[in-house]
């Protein structure tokens, strides 16, 4: 391009990005405003390592230009011009992937109480933490409080709150059986429908079945979501992966560690009481799994891996990449208590866990979609943030290449979503949603945890100050 024709290329970009509703624009409150890094209508990260969420090779020493929120441009630094008045930043020894999608975060924290198991909201610290780790999009897969929720999504909307764009789940549809105060139970698949209506009108755009519903609530409940053109995972038992991809289910939670598929001693639509005990027993490389993968990838259905809250004890850490921190004291004390006490005392999971990772490979070399997200219940060691870059970690201890495991965990998730022509990946014309990470994960994926600025719509966010200002809140509130 000539210098004068770059003048027009830019003018007329610029002219562009200015009609459109920019959401650079967008009005930040005080307590927003105080993690705000970068702020500028015109970016160029220089000399950056490039993981653009598509999947292929990374690309070294790019530059990456920002216009009004917007990539505008990206190439070798060498050759790529950095307008005359962008703000520039340096990005020598620094990587850069896209926001993560990440599809089964939770706004509540679980844990065992006596005879229950309680889930309690953490509206202020939880939408918060996934964005300082990098989460610029989040499907919250299962609510408890979904009135919180889709409060916390018009906040984050309108720059009141620091947090991830949301898919909105609605409340589980599920029958009563598991012990949580907090759920509430349908009694018929006419029910299963109407919460689906009731919540979609309030706002809620996907839905969630759990572990005790029928085949029939199943059907009732995909025939409403569908409906209205929105999508319906599920967390089951009752009802096998074979049964719910027949009733047209979109997504399966927790990858093949839900299945019950292989409990020979199961009763039609009720949960299967073999479930963990069928899966152990398995081979890795059963013929009888592999065949409900080439169905499932028939019939389309997604699945989100969700290996952080499956971790052994043994040989792990209690509570990865410094998210203990994030603890409130009493609660840190019994979760790492709880940790202690199962080092060594769980073989099986170990190995059931190596074969869950060996199994999310082959349903992708199949040709299967896996997304994934982290899932902040069991035993109280999954911290948002600090598990969504952990989540990387353990896709690549999975087998999955770093540029493999950013698309698991942003472009397949957008395009799940139906939002991939305006994010998951680093491309022109896309939003500026990215994650600046100091080091290179690709060589040595522990660098996930140095995330530094988080940007979405080209704002840039100080991450380590977001983690730093909620220490000692979860738990809490
Ligand atoms: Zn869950």
């Amino acid at each position: 391009m000539t210098a004068a024709k770059t003048t027009w290329y830019w003018s007329a970009l610029f002219f562009i990005l200015l009609v459109q509703a920019s959401p650079a624009m967008a009005q930040f409150s005080e307590s927003v405003k105080k993690f705000i890094i970068i702020q500028s209508d015109t970016l160029a990260l220089t000399h950056a390592k490039i993981i653009d969420g598509a999947g292929g090779p990374s690309k070294s020493d790019q530059t990456l230009v920002i216009m009004k929120g917007i990539f505008v441009s990206m190439g070798n630094s060498a050759n790529n011009k950095v307008p005359v008045n962008a703000k520039v930043i340096d990005c020598t020894g620094k990587t850069i992937i896209p926001g993560m999608i990440m599809m089964h975060e939770h706004l509540f924290y679980a844990e065992s109480a006596g005879d229950y198991y309680i889930g309690q909201e953490m509206p202020i610290s939880f939408p918060q933490l996934y964005f300082a780790g990098g989460v610029t999009t989040m499907r919250t897969a299962g609510s408890l409080e979904p009135q919180t929720d889709l409060n916390l999504k018009d906040w984050i909307k309108r720059g009141e709150m620091v947090g991830p764009d949301m898919d909105v789940t609605g409340p589980y549809i599920e029958r009563e059986g598991f012990p949580v105060p907090e759920m509430l139970h349908i009694h018929s698949p006419e029910e299963a429908a109407g919460i689906v209506n009731y919540w979609a009108g309030f706002g809620c755009t996907s839905f969630k079945v759990y572990m005790n519903i029928t085949r029939a609530d199943l059907a009732a409940a995909v025939q409403a979501a569908h409906q209205r053109g929105l999508k319906v995972t599920g967390h089951l038992c009752s009802v096998t992966y074979k049964e719910a991809a027949e009733a047209g289910i979109d997504n399966l939670e927790h990858g093949f560690m839900e299945s019950s598929d292989f409990d020979t001693t199961k009763k039609k639509d009720i949960c299967s009481e073999n479930l963990f005990n069928s899966l152990k027993a398995l081979d890795v490389n059963s013929k009888a799994m592999e065949a409900l993968m080439r169905f499932l990838i028939d019939k389309k259905v997604v699945l989100t891996s969700t290996l952080t809250v499956f971790e052994p004890n043994t040989g792990q850490e209690a509570i990865p990449g410094g998210g203990g921190d994030a603890l409130l004291p009493q609660v840190r004390e019994e979760v790492e208590k709880g940790y202690r006490d199962g080092v060594n005392h769980d073989p099986g999971k170990t190995s059931l866990f190596k074969k869950e990772m060996a199994w999310e490979r082959k349903f992708v070399a199949l040709g299967g979609t896996l997304m994934a997200g982290t899932d902040p219940t069991d035993d109280g060691r999954v911290v948002p943030g600090y598990a969504d870059r952990h989540a990387l970690e353990l896709l690549t201890e999975a087998g999955f290449s770093f540029p493999e495991a950013v698309k698991i965990c942003s472009l397949n998730a957008a395009v799940y979503l139906g939002i991939e022509k305006t994010t998951g990946t680093i491309v022109v014309g896309k939003k500026a949603d990215l994650v600046l990470i100091g080091g290179d994960p690709e060589t040595h994926i522990s660098d996930v945890r140095n995330t530094e600025i988080v940007f979405k719509n080209g704002v840039g966010f100080d991450s380590k100050k977001i983690f730093e200002s909620l220490k000692g809140t979860v738990g809490r509130y």
